[in-house]
């Protein structure tokens, strides 16, 4: 069997896990991105943390892939944003698209093959809303604003496992005024007619007069042009699934007569201190947030991917300390790797054999990356205890380097890169060896004191002194 058809995902329509199939095409990817109205969250974070990893486990596995994330530039919170400010819409979007690279550069992101912004495509939505019509599944409302029918969608909810009359019953308890404006309450916008004390100057001309399109719009109409009519996953945090992703399946099947998406992939929440992250509660986090604390993106990186994608995960600054630890632990072992000098024996070659085939086993489990990372710590230790005994040489600290290194490429959180210490840090190393030797202590404390406070320890090993980031 093809050792990339190992690979098992677990499907939000079919409700188990599903292999990826090879083709001789690269995989279609879509990814919601981010609503560029301010700076991306912790929450948003994990779940594109955890597009990433699973991507580069496609790749390491040997799949090609196309992968889109869209940017939603234009919806109700930017065009609320830009009007509140009195800037244009553009400015507003565009600093906080590049704060969002920024931050993926930060999270060590694997940039898209694209990322398509909602308004260079208003022609495209145009155009798909204009075959709705003809259908007949999508019709003006009392608002002027086009909605689409879903009662026209036999299959809606498919991907949700919600049942329309649930849906109906739930919505019309709830409904207010604005929904009225439609035959049914849960109907969905495709195109938002403009309204002068909401909207500004913000607005396209349409045949269907003045407005700007539906967010959800928005991805399937990207997702269409970039990838073609059929995808093969697509992937988002749970909160897309109801409505997002369900009504990008209705709009753009009733569109293209073809079945939109193969595989539905979603992440879990996260939640902070037990509790839903938001201002009000002062525990909402962004990644800026985080690194002004002093954290870093690697070890942010860390603490987001380790808990499996489908479980829940409470973010504490105790467990980013214990990720921070955690990583900490990898960096130390790799110096060591580079140190070894003991003798030669067949353990490492088996001890990376093994933990290859685990670590191999667990992404391909529907990216179980707790057992995979697990995998990782029980190879450290065993390895550890034979640095100990001197039983690491200088190959088998380069083998186990290059399986790390390998293992990094979908971790992309290890570095191994010589650290490149500063100078007078050094120089300081080098005086206090010296004072040590001579046991002045005096002075020898004086510049491990001075080390210190640049932000560095210093480690006494039997092979010599060595400075490393607090
Ligand atoms: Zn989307």
């Amino acid at each position: 069997m093809d050792e990339q058809a190992l690979l098992h995902i677990y499907d939000t329509e079919k409700k188990k896990k599903l292999p990826i199939t090879v083709s001789k095409d690269p995989l279609k990817i879509y990814t919601c991105g981010p609503t560029v109205y301010d700076y991306a969250h912790i929450g948003n974070f994990r779940t594109y943390v955890f597009e990433d990893v699973f991507i580069k486990t496609l790749n390491h596995l040997g799949f090609q892939t196309k992968h889109v994330m869209n940017i939603t530039d234009i919806d109700d919170k930017t065009i609320k944003k830009a009007v509140s400010l009195q800037k244009p819409l553009s400015s507003i979007t565009k600093d906080y698209t590049d704060a969002f690279f920024a931050d993926l550069g930060a999270l060590h992101i694997q940039k898209a093959d694209s990322y398509p912004r909602a308004t260079n495509f208003i022609p495209q939505m145009i155009s798909i809303i204009e075959d709705l019509i003809q259908k007949g599944i999508a019709y003006k409302g009392k608002d002027n604003s086009i909605y689409f029918s879903i009662s026209y969608f036999p299959s809606y909810g498919r991907l949700s496992h919600l049942c329309l009359e649930d849906l109906q019953t739930g919505a019309s308890n709830r409904q207010t005024m604005d929904e009225y404006d439609k035959d049914a309450a849960q109907d969905f916008v495709l195109w938002k007619a403009y309204d002068d004390k909401r909207d500004g100057d913000i607005f396209w001309e349409s045949p269907f007069g003045k407005g700007r399109p539906g967010w959800h719009m928005e991805c399937s109409a990207m997702a269409i042009h970039e990838l073609g009519p059929s995808i093969d996953i697509h992937m988002g945090g749970v909160d897309n699934i109801f409505p997002h992703h369900e009504n990008e399946i209705a709009q753009s099947e009733a569109h293209t007569c073809k079945h939109f998406v193969k595989h539905w992939v979603h992440a879990e929440h996260l939640l902070v201190d037990n509790k839903k992250m938001s201002k009000s509660l002062g525990n909402f986090y962004t990644l800026r947030d985080l690194i002004n604390k002093g954290y870093t993106g690697l070890e942010i990186r860390y603490l987001l991917m380790q808990t499996h994608y489908r479980t829940q995960l409470n973010f504490t600054l105790d467990g980013l300390n214990g990720a921070k630890k955690s990583l900490q632990r990898f960096q130390d072992f790799i110096l060591r790797m580079k140190e070894a000098k003991g003798e030669s024996s067949n353990f490492a070659v088996s001890i990376i054999n093994k933990t290859k085939a685990e670590f191999k086993k667990a992404l391909c489990d529907d990216l179980n990356m707790s057992v995979a990372l697990a995998s990782l710590f029980d190879m450290m230790r065993d390895v550890n205890n034979l640095f100990d005994a001197g039983k690491i040489s200088s190959k088998d600290g380069m083998d186990i380097l290059s399986f790390l290194e390998e293992c990094n490429q979908v971790l992309s959180v290890l570095s191994f890169d010589e650290m490149s210490i500063p100078q007078d840090i050094l120089n300081a190393l080098e005086k206090r060896n010296i004072a040590k030797k001579e046991k002045n202590y005096a002075l020898s404390d004086e510049l491990r004191d001075f080390i210190l406070s640049k932000g560095y320890i210093i480690e006494d090993t039997k092979e010599g002194s060595r400075v490393k980031k607090v």
